[in-house]
């Protein structure tokens, strides 16, 4: 379902011919002269690639993030290169977290004098997507290849785990899920993270004949998200500060200093506004509503730790309904268990921020990683597979840091 949203999504935003260049994974939007939007589909039934930014300059290209998968990449640096015969010299990470950083590696062996840029704190996190997560996910034992084996059996007997037989659409989706996902696999066992070359704290500005202006931005959806601002075109890219895939990604954030990010973004004089996910947007009332998201959640939570209730109650009672009705891309009925997911993980995250620990009862185990850690989303489209995913595993958390979902 899922990946019949983002079919959706994907026609939904079409420009005039000449504005965007597609191929049957990707459309590449022109957001200004020579300023594309590279907004990918899903990589697999659980997992989706952030979107790339493309800036032209007269002295060659600046590249925001790597997307999920190498094989994508490849495929966004044969996009790029039908917009531009100028070299990509400068890579920049928005922040850690995977989805935005894996195809790294193809940017390198095409350009092999590009500068890998990101904020200090972040490059030291880079080597943990190999290291720890695509070995946990591709080791022999991982729940993935099991969750995988169990959906391919359910694909080869036309049954679902229950033995209810499957639609024939059921199936096909099945089976397309099982060919992406052992792609995945494969090209996570090979993975080759690339680490920045270029480290800077607080702001950095570039210069390909076009000034881009990097800034920290701190702790929001990641322990140190850095925005891309283009001062001459007025031009924002946000990392997953901003997602609306349709919802936001909020498992592994700080509610609290995220909704002062969120204020200083609005007072940005974009004209444009690039996500980690989702669709270019031209005003700030989706950015708003994020933060009206987050402002809900910092007083629920706040309210129930000075009445003494304890995290199950919280994420028990907290919907957030009235800020949901508010938004239209989160209104579809199709959203509903992923907004139950997302408001469960975020008043966890919230009450974080009031109450400084998370309990360790029942809830605790559920909703919480290891506190203090660099922390990761998981994609919300994983709900039929909930449970198999590290980022969804709380009780794997010993293993390594922090593997948050949401
Ligand atoms: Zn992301
Ligand atoms: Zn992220």
């Amino acid at each position: 379902m899922r990946l019949a949203l983002m079919a959706t999504l994907l026609a939904g935003f079409a420009a005039p011919a000449s504005a965007q260049i597609e191929d049957d994974g990707a459309r590449m939007e022109r957001v200004a002269d020579g300023v594309y939007a590279i907004i990918h589909a899903n990589a697999t039934d659980e997992w989706p690639h952030g979107n790339t930014g493309v800036i032209v300059g007269s002295d060659g290209v600046l590249v925001v993030d790597a997307c999920y998968l190498p094989s994508r990449a490849r495929a966004d640096i044969a996009l790029i290169r039908r917009v531009t015969h100028r070299p990509v010299r400068y890579l920049v990470y928005t922040h850690w977290h995977f989805d935005h950083n894996n195809g790294a590696s193809e940017y390198v062996a095409a350009w092999p004098g590009v500068q890998i840029v990101s904020e200090r704190e972040t490059g030291d996190w880079i080597p943990l997507n190999a290291t720890y997560w695509s070995r946990y996910s591709t080791r022999p034992d991982s729940p993935r290849r099991a969750a995988l084996a169990a959906l391919e059996r359910e694909v080869t007997t036309g049954a679902d785990s229950a033995g209810n037989p499957l639609t024939a659409e059921q199936r096909r989706m099945k089976a397309t899920a099982v060919a992406q996902r052992k792609a995945e696999l494969a090209e996570l066992a090979t993975l080759k993270p690339m680490t920045p070359t270029m480290r800077f704290d607080g702001a950095l500005t570039l210069d390909v004949g076009r000034q881009v202006v990097l800034r920290d931005r701190a702790r929001a959806n990641s322990p140190h998200d850095v925005t891309i601002w283009l001062p001459a075109d007025s031009i924002l890219f946000t990392g997953d500060i901003v997602v609306q895939s349709p919802l936001p990604f909020v498992g592994a954030s700080s509610p609290v200093p995220w909704i002062r990010v969120l204020e200083d973004l609005e007072h940005e004089p974009a004209r444009a506004v690039v996500p980690g996910h989702g669709p270019v947007m031209h005003d700030m009332s989706y950015v708003r509503q994020v933060r009206a998201l987050l402002e809900a959640a910092t007083a629920a939570a706040r309210q129930a730790a000075l009445d003494g209730h304890p995290l199950d109650w919280l994420q028990d009672s907290v919907r957030l309904d009235e800020v949901r009705r508010a938004t239209p891309a989160w209104r579809d009925p199709s959203l509903d268990e992923d907004w139950r997911d997302t408001i469960r993980a975020l008043m966890e995250r919230a009450w974080r921020g009031c109450a400084g620990r998370v309990e360790r009862g029942r809830a605790g185990e559920r909703a919480s990683g290891r506190a203090g850690g660099p922390g990761m989303h998981a994609h919300p489209s994983s709900r039929a597979e909930r449970g198999t995913l590290p980022g969804n595993v709380s009780n794997h958390s010993e293993q390594g840091p922090s593997l948050r979902s949401g």
